[in-house]
C-alpha cells in the first residue's frame, strides 16, 4: 500500500525523539510531528537512570550527556530538620556500567532534537503540527489528521506512535470516552536556581515527612575557571553558547529564560521539586489545572518549608531565590488494559502518565522508545506485530509500578515525622534497624523495577 510515511510519531518530547533515533539506527524511517512551536517549552530538571543512559549511549549520545549532565554520586534522605536517615550510592557507585544523570529537560530535548535533525534530516521533526485524530484501514494503513500552519490536512503511515504526553491525542483516539487525568491529591512546585554546590555538589537530596517532600539535585556542574556558564538561554538561535550546546528555549514560547538566573562563577544550576499533600479545596483549578508550564507562586510553596535546613542547604532561601517557579497538580490516570491497537501504540506519558512510584517518567519514556524500536525492527515489515511485541515486553513491567501511595520512602519519612516531630539526634532513636532495612529495601526494589527494560 503506498503511504506517506513508514512510522509517524506524535510528539517531540523525550520519548518521541528517542524513538526517532532508535528507529533510524534500526533502518526504519520516522517523521515526528510536534504540536508546540519553536522554541519548545522547556520544563525544569529530569533524571535518567543508568538503564536509560545505556540506551542513549547506544544511540551515540553518551559523550554529549557526559558533557551536559551531572552524574549524582549519592542519594541522601533527611527529615525536615536535616536529620540524616540514610544514603545510598548512585549509578557507577551501584555497579552500573554507566552513570545515572540529572539534566535540564531543555538540554536533553535539545541534544535529542539536534541528533534527530542531523541524522534523519532537517524536516524529520515538524513543529507547530498537532495530531488531531486518526483512522485505520486495510487499504490505507493509518490516516492521520494533522493541524498546523492554519490548516488541517491528512497523511498516511504504516504505523502511528503516540508519544504526545499526558493529554495524548493518540490515546484519546485509541480509548475514546476515557476519563480525563485525575488529581492525586499532591501539588507539585518546581524550579531551577543558580546556587552554590550543596552537600558535596553531587548529592540528590530527598527530605520531608508528614505529606511534605523536597527533592533537590544539581543539573549542572559549577561554572568555574573563567569558563562560560553551562548554558545560554535565549530566543535567538544565533546566541553564542558554551560547550557546543545552544539551548534556544525559554520556559514559555517567546520568553527568554531570565538572563540573571544564569549561574555565576562557583555556582551550579540546582533543580528542586516540592510536593505537598493537600485537600482538594486547597488550591483552585484541581486536576484541570495540570500543565507543565503553569506558573506557581513563592507564597504558595514557601510556608510549607519554613525553617527547613538540610546540611548546608537553606531551603527557604533556595526557594526564594528561584527566578521562575512552576506549580501544578500532580495528576494520573488509571492503567490501560491494552496500550495500542492495529498499527497504533503509545509510549511514555501517553501510555502511563505520572505513576506514583516514578517521580520522573523520563527514564520510562526512553526505555519504551528503545524497546519499541527494537521490536519494530525485529518484526519488519509487520508493524502491528512489532507493536504487540513491544507491548508484551513493556506493559506488564510498567503496570507493576502502578502501586498505590504511600510509597516506601514516604512511609519512612512520615514515620520519622510522627515519632520525632522536632527532630532527632541519631537515626537509631526513631527507627529500628529492621524498619530502616525493610523500607529502604522496598524503596530500592521499586527503583530497580522502574529501571528494568
Ligand atoms: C513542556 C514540558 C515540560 C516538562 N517539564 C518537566 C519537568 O520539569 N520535570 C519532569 O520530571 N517532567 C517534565 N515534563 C514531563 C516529562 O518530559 C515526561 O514525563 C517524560 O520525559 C516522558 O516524556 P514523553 O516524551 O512521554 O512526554 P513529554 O515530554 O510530555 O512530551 C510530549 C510531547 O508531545 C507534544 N504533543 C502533545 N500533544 C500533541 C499532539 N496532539 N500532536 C503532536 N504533539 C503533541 C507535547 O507538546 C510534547 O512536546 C515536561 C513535559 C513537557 C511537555
Amino acid at each position: 500500500m503506498p503511504v506517506d510515511h513508514d512510522v509517524l510519531v506524535s510528539g517531540a518530547g523525550i520519548g518521541g525523539l528517542t524513538l526517532a533515533l532508535g528507529l533510524h539506527a534500526a533502518g526504519i524511517r520516522a517523521v515526528v510531528v510536534e504540536a508546540a512551536g519553536l522554541p519548545l517549552p522547556a520544563g525544569t530538571g529530569v533524571s535518567l537512570p543508568p538503564s536509560a543512559v545505556a540506551e542513549l549511549t547506544a544511540l551515540g549520545l553518551g559523550d554529549s550527556l557526559a558533557r551536559h549532565a551531572v552524574a549524582p554520586a549519592v542519594l541522601s534522605h533527611y527529615d525536615r530538620h536535616g536529620g540524616h536517615l540514610w544514603s545510598e550510592p548512585r549509578g557507577l557507585g551501584l555497579g552500573h556500567p554507566v552513570p545515572q544523570y540529572s539534566i535540564h529537560r531543555a538540554v536533553l530535548q535539545d541534544l535529542l532534537l539536534q541528533a534527530v535533525r542531523a541524522r534523519l534530516g532537517a524536516d524529520a521533526v515538524r513543529t507547530s503540527t498537532a495530531v488531531v485524530r486518526f483512522h485505520q484501514s486495510e487499504s490505507e494503513g493509518v490516516r492521520v489528521t494533522l493541524r498546523g500552519g492554519g490548516r488541517v490536512r491528512s497523511e498516511t503511515a504504516l504505523a502511528l506512535i503516540g508519544a504526545d504526553g499526558l493529554r495524548s491525542a493518540v490515546r484519546a483516539g485509541l480509548h475514546p470516552g476515557e476519563a480525563p487525568p485525575g488529581w492525586s491529591g499532591v501539588w507539585l512546585w518546581r524550579g531551577l536556581v543558580p546556587w552554590q554546590p550543596v552537600l558535596g555538589g553531587r548529592t540528590v537530596v530527598v527530605a520531608g515527612g508528614g505529606g511534605v517532600r523536597l527533592h533537590v539535585h544539581p543539573v549542572s556542574y559549577p561554572y568555574d575557571n573563567g569558563a562560560q556558564p553551562p548554558y545560554a538561554y535565549a530566543d535567538d538561535p544565533a546566541t553564542p553558547y558554551a560547550g557546543g550546546l545552544r539551548v534556544p528555549y525559554g520556559n514559555r514560547p517567546g520568553t527568554p529564560y531570565p538572563y540573571e538566573s544564569l549561574p555565576r562563577r562557583g555556582q551550579a544550576l540546582l533543580h528542586w521539586t516540592a510536593s505537598v499533600r493537600l485537600g482538594p479545596e486547597a488550591l483552585p483549578g484541581g486536576a484541570g489545572a495540570a500543565d507543565w508550564n503553569r506558573r506557581g507562586r513563592l507564597a504558595e510553596v514557601l510556608p510549607h518549608y519554613a525553617g527547613w535546613r538540610i546540611g548546608d542547604l537553606d531551603v527557604p532561601a533556595l526557594l526564594a531565590a528561584t527566578p521562575r517557579i512552576h506549580g501544578s497538580p500532580l495528576v494520573g490516570r488509571a492503567p490501560l488494559r491494552r496500550w495500542g491497537e492495529g498499527r497504533v501504540s503509545l509510549i511514555g506519558d501517553a501510555a502511563h502518565p505520572l505513576l506514583p512510584a516514578v517521580p520522573d517518567g523520563t527514564g520510562l519514556a526512553v526505555l519504551d522508545a528503545a524497546v519499541l524500536a527494537r521490536c519494530l525492527a525485529r518484526t519488519t515489515p509487520d508493524r502491528a506485530a512489532g507493536m504487540r511485541l513491544y507491548e508484551s515486553h513493556r506493559a506488564a513491567r510498567v503496570a507493576a509500578l502502578d502501586i498505590a501511595p504511600p510509597l516506601p520512602c514516604d512511609v519512612l519519612l512520615d514515620l520519622v515525622a510522627e515519632r520525632a516531630p522536632d527532630g532527632f539526634a541519631q537515626v537509631g532513636d526513631v527507627l529500628t534497624a529492621e524498619e530502616l532495612h525493610h523500607w529502604t529495601a522496598a524503596h530500592l526494589a521499586l527503583e530497580a523495577a522502574a529501571e528494568a527494560w
